[in-house]
């Protein structure tokens, strides 16, 4: 039931109904409560599979955590043993970068290369991982501003999304503009 679509009316009417069901008047505010809840709680899951990333594991799992307190409309979950993931993440040599092939799925590179050179492994994964929910890199750009990538040099440690950052994946997988794919190219390799 979709609570904020009922006019006052409607409303008033299914309280009577609730009150008419002997015993559960209070049904209707809890009810009501509830399905309201309901509304905004229907985050879009997505798995990832971190088996992959090696010495990074932690990380990724913190740059997911971060988008999970950030957004509302996605939830990046850990895949089940077994099950094939919406974005495989993995370590390797070369420079950190995501490869988006519809929104929400996709593979990150948590490239060990920019962690030698200084940059902080949970900007990079949570910055990775903002590519496949549909961001681009928005460079140069402020260490406030995760898909500002490595432009915001290494001394900037920030892996939580700014305001817009987050509107924009909330909207992409939530609202209108659920049918998108983000902002991001898809099949391109993004390097950073
Ligand atoms: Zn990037």
């Amino acid at each position: 039931m979709h609570v904020r679509k009922l006019t006052g009316g409607l409303v008033a009417a299914l309280a009577v109904t609730f009150s008419l069901m002997g015993g559960q008047a209070t049904a209707a505010p809890t009810g009501t409560a509830s399905a309201a809840d309901d509304v905004t709680a229907a985050a879009r899951v997505v798995t990832y599979d971190a088996g992959g990333s090696a010495e990074f594991r932690s990380a990724v799992d913190r740059g997911a955590a971060i988008w999970n307190e950030s957004v509302d409309a996605v939830e990046l979950v850990p895949v089940a043993a077994g099950q094939r993931a919406n974005i495989r993440v993995l370590a390797d040599n070369g420079w950190p970068r995501a490869l988006t092939t519809s929104l929400g799925n996709g593979t990150v590179w948590i490239g060990r290369q920019a962690v030698n050179e200084g940059h902080d492994t949970v900007r990079i994964s949570s910055h990775e991982l903002g590519h496949i929910l549909g961001l681009p890199d928005r460079k140069p750009g402020p260490c406030t501003s995760l898909m500002s990538g490595s432009s915001a040099g290494t001394s900037c440690k920030n892996a939580y999304p700014n305001a817009a950052e987050k509107a924009e994946v909330d909207g992409y997988f939530g609202g209108a503009f659920a049918r998108t794919a983000g902002s991001v190219p898809l099949n391109t390799m993004i390097v950073d």
